[in-house]
């Protein structure tokens, strides 16, 4: 395969002569990765055979490879001569020789460092993005610091750029938090770590705003009124407990056993049963999950993870606490309508969940001079501002007029709240739907709103959705050419 095999580098832009490949594995070639594990591989095997290794649960550590990285797991110094002559006897065969001034040895547990075993001990080592320490507590103290370091650098880096809520909400997620899932499915975290790191996505998430939602409200699922932020504490137990579980079977839950004994419900110590329940849920889960090896690790993760949410206390949406009448779900239904431009969608939530700053909100907490509008000397509250200062009373009139045409009749004003509404077309939806964000986002956000500047504005929006078709659903398409007759 490698027989006329050749290679050229790239050094400071100028192309070297093309030479033989005569050793190792082609840099940049797919079928690398393959080629080196199979050559590996005899030296693994060797020491799987050699090696006395850790037993855990249901399975035995000896060997673990990834890359051109590997460790072994010595019970005694004696082991220690396997694996050089292992290497040894590899590198002779192979040529694939270990750089001994790389390696280094990990003293865990009580092994004793005046044991010489032709490595160098070192305080720490990383395998595989997590740095490892002789005992388990430094090892979960030193790697939760780093990520929570790395996680507040990441957001504090990226805090001026201009996105709106739902990209900083998608942001915080997709990159901010991503460090924090790789090291809980090998450390558990601690309930501190955990509100450090959403106390730093909080301040990402919210810079900007005076008014914020808790960080359990956003997150809730979009379709429940939240942002979709996972919680860091859930769903980092959940990892960890899934891993667990899939990994080395009944070990977690004897695990959470001993930790339930230790931490017992009823103990009358107010701080303890918080911290227990939230093990006891764990124990639950897990004890219900199904089997390891009946189905993939990701499924056991997610069925712990919706366990645990299922038994935490549901957060309320303060909105929704005021008004249960409301038919909420239609409500979270149509804001997170596939229909609404993201920078409308983000304006109706904030209206929706009472965040959008009003000169009366910000006076009760002495923010603002005065509480009034000062256009017209009302108090400036959300329902003025949206629906009857200035020129908004006429904007709406003008929207419940579109509403007639799209959806036929003379409808309600909480005519997307009605039950015949989930019933309509999807066009007649998806129109409808764009059609109030996109006023609610035109008035909430402009100081002086006028219809003739509206009409202005949908035209914008509409054009938005126009010259970029494909990223809208079909729906809207079709239900805005019905807008314009
Ligand atoms: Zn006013």
């Amino acid at each position: 395969m490698y027989g006329s095999a050749t290679s050229q580098l790239r050094v400071n832009g100028a192309l070297t002569p093309v030479f033989p490949v005569k050793r190792s594995v082609r840099q940049g070639c797919p079928a690398s990765m393959l080629l080196f594990s199979v050559v590996l591989a005899p030296l693994l095997i060797l020491l799987e055979r050699r090696l006395l290794g850790l037993t855990l649960a249901s399975s035995c550590l000896r060997v673990s490879a990834y890359a051109d990285d590997a460790f072994f797991v010595l019970r005694c110094p004696d082991e220690s001569v396997a694996v050089r002559d292992a290497l040894e006897d590899f590198g002779g065969a192979s040529g694939l020789l270990a750089n001994l001034a790389k390696c280094g040895a990990l003293a865990a547990g009580t092994w004793n460092r005046d044991n010489n075993i032709g490595f160098n001990y070192e305080e720490a080592l990383k395998i595989l993005g997590v740095t490892f320490h002789a005992d388990i507590r430094t090892t979960t103290r030193v790697n939760w610091e780093k990520v929570l370091a790395s996680i507040r650098g990441v957001l504090k880096t990226n805090a001026a750029r201009a996105l709106g809520l739902q990209q900083r909400a998608q942001y915080v997620q997709m990159y901010g938090l991503s460090k924090a899932w790789h090291v809980a499915q090998v450390l558990p975290i601690s309930r501190t770590v955990a509100k450090d790191i959403t106390g730093a996505a909080r301040m990402f998430l919210w810079r900007g705003h005076f008014f914020t939602s808790p960080m359990d409200v956003c997150a809730m699922p979009p379709s429940s009124g939240g942002l979709g932020i996972p919680s860091v504490l859930t769903k980092c137990t959940a990892l960890f407990a899934g891993r667990w579980r899939a990994a080395r079977g009944c070990l977690a839950a004897a695990w959470l056993t001993e930790l339930l004994q230790k931490h017992p419900l009823e103990r009358p110590v107010r701080r303890v049963p918080a911290k227990a329940s939230h093990f006891s849920t764990m124990h639950a889960a897990l004890t219900a999950a199904p089997g390891a090896g009946s189905v993939a690790p990701g499924d056991v993760i997610r069925f712990i993870h919706e366990a645990l949410l299922t038994a935490a206390p549901r957060p309320v949406p303060r909105v929704v606490g005021k008004a249960p009448e409301v038919n909420w779900e239609q409500v979270w239904t149509n804001i997170s309508s596939r229909a609404v431009l993201a920078d409308a969608k983000e304006s109706w939530w904030l209206a929706v969940h009472d965040l959008v700053a009003t000169r009366h909100r910000l006076h009760r907490c002495n923010r603002a001079p005065s509480p009034v509008c000062p256009h017209c000397g009302e108090p400036d509250e959300l329902l003025h501002r949206l629906a009857s200062c200035r020129e908004a009373n006429d904007i709406w009139r003008q929207v419940r007029g579109v509403l007639a045409r799209t959806l036929g009749g003379r409808p309600a004003p909480n005519i997307l709240l009605q039950p015949d509404f989930a019933a309509e077309s999807e066009e007649k939806q998806a129109a409808a739907v764009w059609t109030c964000a996109t006023a609610v986002h035109y008035i909430t956000t402009t100081s002086t709103p006028s219809t003739r500047e509206f009409d202005a504005h949908v035209l914008r929006a509409r054009k938005k959705v126009l010259d970029d078709p494909d990223r809208w659903p079909p729906a809207l398409l079709g239900g805005l050419a019905a807008w314009v007759q």
